[in-house]
């Protein structure tokens, strides 16, 4: 059977290219029965692993403009791809802040970097959170829509390509609350990291890093109630299982950062990580 999917098929993985990801063996987890928890319920990894499934027995279809077949070596057909807002320079090079409104300007510190208030090493994002791919990254978190994993994945492969990042020890999603997991069913970090961790070959782990508290949703909150929402809210249930190790952490949007922030501020000082990195598809610029 030819498989007409690249991301999940083992057999003759492309191996360079704009559109192709690494592409073949599993990532190794630290445990494997953490994915349990990431998932969130047996049915949500049903509907995920079924998503796969269907992915490799289906001609594809586009992430974007969903036309059948559009493109073999991507979830994106080339008119979608050409249409991507990449996150690149000019950038700030510690967050990743792509600076939209001055293109000529050469990658320069950002307000909040100048005086370092962020505790990750370095930030960046695929893409900018907007059009579709905005659309998509709510389907797949409020929708359960567990499709739009892979190609959003695969702009953040992309992303982390051009990055230049040393190899990473250890990739570790944000983690939701135990109750919000619950609610929603699995965690869109976890699934993306995961899937993340399988193309890039790294290890992943699901229990590294906990919420302890249930804070309330950053949307709609200021900077300020941010920064108190998320203060505390995590937890290292085994710091030897950080100290001295490269994390690079993964979320869906990058918005003010404070999250990733607190991860990494736990993860350098009560893990004491040598470093921690910070990923997400996409990146919301203030208004
Ligand atoms: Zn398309
Ligand atoms: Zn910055």
């Amino acid at each position: 059977m030819s498989c007409k999917s690249p991301e999940v098929c083992q057999l003759n993985p492309p191996k360079t290219g704009p559109h192709s990801p690494g592409i073949g063996a599993s990532a190794p987890v630290e445990k494997r029965f953490a994915f349990r928890p990431a998932l969130g319920s047996i049915g949500s990894g049903l509907r995920f692993a079924g998503s796969v499934l269907v992915d490799l027995c289906l001609p594809r279809s586009c992430a974007g403009c969903q036309r059948i077949g559009a493109h073999s070596h991507s979830s994106w057909c080339l008119e979608c791809w050409k249409k991507i807002p990449w996150a690149i320079s000019p950038l700030c090079p510690r967050c990743g802040r792509p600076f939209t409104d001055s293109p000529d300007s050469p990658d320069h510190l950002c307000g909040e970097c100048i005086e370092p208030t962020f505790h990750f090493d370095t930030a960046r994002s695929a893409v900018l959170h907007e059009g579709i791919i905005r659309t998509r990254i709510h389907q797949f978190k409020f929708g359960a829509q567990m499709e739009w994993a892979p190609p959003l994945v695969e702009l953040m492969e992309i992303a982390y390509a051009g990055w230049g990042l040393p190899a990473p020890d250890l990739i570790v999603p944000v983690p939701l609350h135990p109750k919000r997991l619950k609610e929603r069913g699995f965690n869109q970090s976890g699934l993306l990291a995961g899937e993340f961790a399988r193309r890039i070959k790294a290890p992943v782990s699901f229990d590294i890093l906990v919420r302890k508290n249930q804070t309330r949703p950053q949307t709609r909150l200021s900077r300020r109630e941010r920064l108190e929402n998320v203060k505390g809210t995590f937890e290292i249930p085994d710091a030897r299982r950080v100290r001295g190790r490269r994390i690079l952490l993964v979320d869906d949007v990058f918005t003010t950062g404070t999250t990733l922030n607190e991860c990494a501020a736990i993860l350098k000082r009560k893990g004491r990580a040598s470093e921690v990195h910070a990923i997400t598809v996409t990146r919301a610029l203030p208004g």
